[in-house]
C-alpha cells in the first residue's frame, strides 16, 4: 500500500452536534495522521466550486446550502492507504446504508447531513487537498 493523502470535511451537521474530537479520534485510531485542519465556513462560492462535478445534479442546491449552513473542520489525513482507509471509516454515502460502527452509521442523519466527506480517488484528493491547503502549511511527519 502506498502512503497517501486525502482531504476529509466534517460537515455542519457533525460540528453542530460537537463530536469533532470523536470523529478525529477515529482517524487517529485507524492509524491516520492528521497532517493539516482547520475550523472555517465555506462561502458559496466556495463550496460551489469545491463540489462543481455536481453541478447539475438534482441535489447540488440543497448540498451547497447545507454546506454553507454552519462550520466545517476540514483535514488533510495521510497514511497507507488513507483514501480508501478513510472511506471504510465514513461508511456509506446515505446513514441508512452505512455498516454499523462506521462514522456515519454513528453521527449522520441522512444522505446530506452525512457528517463527513472522504476524497474517492489519489486525483481527486490532490485537487481537494489544494483548495484548502497550501503545500507549505501540510505538517508530514
Ligand atoms: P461526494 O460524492 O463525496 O462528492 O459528495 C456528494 C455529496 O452529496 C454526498 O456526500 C451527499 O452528502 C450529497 N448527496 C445528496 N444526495 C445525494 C445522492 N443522491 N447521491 C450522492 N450524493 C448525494
Amino acid at each position: 500500500m502506498a502512503l497517501e493523502r486525502t482531504l476529509s470535511i466534517i460537515k455542519p451537521d457533525a460540528v453542530a452536534k460537537n463530536v469533532v474530537g470523536q470523529i478525529l479520534s477515529r482517524f487517529e485510531g485507524a492509524g491516520l495522521k492528521i497532517v493539516a485542519t482547520k475550523l472555517t465556513q465555506l462561502s458559496r462560492g466556495e463550496a460551489e466550486k469545491f463540489y462543481g462535478v455536481h453541478a447539475a445534479r438534482p441535489f447540488f442546491k440543497d448540498l451547497v446550502d447545507f454546506m454553507i449552513s454552519g462550520p466545517v473542520v476540514v483535514s488533510v489525513l495521510e497514511g497507507e492507504g488513507a483514501i480508501a482507509k478513510n472511506r471504510d471509516l465514513m461508511g456509506a454515502t446515505d446513514p441508512k446504508k452505512a455498516e454499523k460502527g462506521t462514522i456515519r452509521a454513528d453521527f449522520a442523519d441522512s444522505i446530506d447531513a452525512n457528517a463527513v466527506h472522504g476524497s474517492d480517488a489519489a486525483e481527486t484528493a490532490a485537487v481537494e487537498i489544494a483548495f484548502f491547503f497550501p503545500e507549505a502549511h501540510i505538517y508530514s511527519r
